[in-house]
């Protein structure tokens, strides 16, 4: 595992970063970070575009994040990407922010403009583009039942599905309350003159049986956004029966390469991916809020899926 460096790294000034070799000009602010496989791609996306500088895992914990954010233009950063569980704060300390990371709440890329940080959220974006890649749909067509609306990924996405105005949303709660909420804070969104006949064009659900049966009949995508999935030993989040061949699946999850879900739904005949392809595209994304220029997205790749 490579280095792992500290929120005071860089309040302290970012010495150490200019010391290196090439510099580090970029970071993934995250608690934990360790795991993060953003660097490998970044750094060869960076080699690969001639750029003189490097990207690093920089460990913040919550109560260090204002000061870290704060300390970037100081530290000679061009920006940072932001993970768990900082992309909400990010959002609270950027001087502004692009209207999509507003409504969903959320920042996960900094770009740094003199003194100013700019907050963008590329997760919302970057699934349009995964889903276009892996199953050759626009996102805009699809009806969508997603999974784990309440959480911060599952918001962004869902902000995503109404800024497409997509067919159809259902949402998809353990706390139904907040699936509830947000449903009601985006029907404006799908009241329009796009009829599908007789059913809502956005409605929130519990995770009942009968309920997502009766939702997954009129549906053309599944996307998980909860973290079910990102251990090994993680149950079955639906029951297998309620997948049909017709349907996709999306997992953003992607840490265990092909979850529960993915393993039944392909069991199903369903067309599955998992989220790594979504994180190949945030982080292209990325780049191009930072660089102004298109990503080596085929270099990007190699080096996500070279990865152990
Ligand atoms: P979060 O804010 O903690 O939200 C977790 C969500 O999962 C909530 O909706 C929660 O429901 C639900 N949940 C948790 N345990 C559950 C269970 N046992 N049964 C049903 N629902 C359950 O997390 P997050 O930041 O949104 O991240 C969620 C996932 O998105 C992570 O696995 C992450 O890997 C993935 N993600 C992937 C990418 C990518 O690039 N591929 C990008 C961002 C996030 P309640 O509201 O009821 O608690």
């Amino acid at each position: 595992m490579s280095t792992v460096y500290s929120a005071d790294d860089l309040i302290a000034g970012g010495g150490v970063f200019s010391a290196l070799q090439p510099p580090a000009r970029l970071g993934v602010f995250g608690d934990p970070v360790a795991h993060s496989k953003s660097p490998s791609f970044h750094n060869a996306a960076l080699v690969a575009a001639g750029m003189d500088m490097s990207y690093v895992r920089i460990h913040v914990p919550e109560k260090k994040a204002e000061a870290a954010f704060r300390s970037l233009p100081k530290a000679g950063f061009v920006g940072a990407n932001v993970t768990i569980p900082h992309k909400a704060a990010a959002l609270a300390c950027v001087d502004e922010a692009e209207d999509y990371a507003r409504r969903s709440g959320s920042v996960n890329t900094v770009l740094v403009q003199g003194d100013r940080l700019h907050g963008f959220n590329t997760d919302g974006p970057g699934l349009v583009r995964a889903i276009r890649e892996e199953f050759s749909v626009d996102l805009h067509d699809l009806r969508v039942v997603l999974l784990g609306a309440g959480g911060g990924a599952g918001r962004a996405i869902a902000v995503q599905c109404a800024m497409e105005a997509c067919e159809r949303l259902v949402l998809v709660n353990r706390t139904l309350e907040k699936a509830q909420a947000l449903a009601a804070e985006l029907a404006a969104s799908f009241r329009t003159d796009r009829l599908i006949g007789p059913i809502e064009r956005i409605q929130a659900i519990p995770f009942e049986q009968e309920a997502l049966r009766e939702q997954l009949a009129h549906a053309d995508i599944v996307i998980n956004a909860t973290s079910v999935g990102m251990s090994r030993t993680d149950g079955a989040l639906i029951p297998p029966s309620l997948l049909t061949p017709n349907l996709m699946v999306y997992d953003t999850v992607y840490a265990t390469g092909k979850s529960r879900l993915l393993e039944d739904a392909s069991a199903a005949g369903a067309r599955c991916a998992n989220g790594l392809s979504m994180l190949l595209h945030q982080g292209a994304l990325s780049f191009e809020i930072w660089f102004n220029r298109p990503a080596p997205l085929d270099v990007m790749r190699q080096a996500l899926i070279s990865l152990p």
